[in-house]
């Protein structure tokens, strides 16, 4: 049983998690009866104590693009995008995957979080870089203080491309992240994630990545690669309003 869920017991305000399958489907657009994954949300939102009315999920599109979300944004207004920046607290926000990396970002001197979607074209195109400015232009996050927390994802082993893509990634500089096996091209998501994460200032001890595959682990995670139409898992963060 390989699970990977954050440990921030210094941070006493802070929410963050990552489900499994053992919280059931999350994702809307899958085909899934629409009631089950409404009730797997109502369970989600109790187990981790969030208001699910609030959650702020995405109708994600493998693009680079950050949505700052306000007090507008709710659980039945998804805004289309592969990142979301808050410093509101009680304002759950959730990514979804099944393959792809999903990232959680916190900004414990500005009280800010984030979460990113990050596929192969979330990758080659930076998002992460979007998601730290964002929170740099609109809160004044200092990237040494973030902290980031990185989901099970598709792993080298299991992540083959064909040579279209070897292409593309050898164009952008990213060799460094390609296995060759044979005649076959393996691509390293979390190496490419790792490499922009330290370039954007993020300190190495403030990473925290899962290492879990997912395609090799699908007791415990959805894969789009093994298992073709199948359900999302989820990281969430969270800024609870803190009692002092
Ligand atoms: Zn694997």
């Amino acid at each position: 049983m390989q699970l990977f869920s954050p440990d921030n017991k210094e941070f006493s305000n802070l929410l963050t998690t990552f489900t499994s399958k053992a919280d059931g489907n999350l994702a809307f657009h899958v085909k899934d009866n629409p009631l089950d994954v409404e009730r797997n949300h109502e369970q989600l939102s109790k187990r981790l104590g969030y208001e699910k009315e609030k959650l702020v999920y995405m109708q994600q599109v493998h693009s680079n693009d950050v949505h700052l979300v306000t007090a507008h944004d709710t659980f039945h207004t998804p805004p289309t995008s592969d990142a979301l920046v808050t410093n509101l607290k009680n304002t759950p926000l959730m990514v979804m995957m099944a393959d792809c990396s999903g990232l959680l970002f916190y900004d414990p001197v500005h009280e800010v979080i984030a979460i990113a979607h990050a596929g192969r074209a979330g990758a080659f195109s930076n998002i992460v870089k979007n998601v730290i400015e964002k929170m740099h232009t609109e809160f004044g996050s200092k990237p040494e203080d973030i902290l980031v927390w990185v989901s099970a994802s598709i792993g080298v082993c299991c992540y083959e491309v064909g040579e279209e893509i070897a292409k593309e990634a050898s164009s952008l500089g990213l060799d460094y992240a390609m296995d060759k096996k044979e005649d076959s091209y393996y691509l390293d998501i979390n190496a490419i994630l790792l490499k922009q994460l330290l370039a954007q200032g993020i300190s190495e001890q403030k990473l925290h990545f899962a290492t879990i595959c997912t395609a090799c682990n699908t007791q415990e995670y959805y894969s789009y690669r093994v298992e073709g139409l199948t359900g999302r898992f989820a990281g969430v963060i969270m800024l609870r309003e803190s009692r002092t």
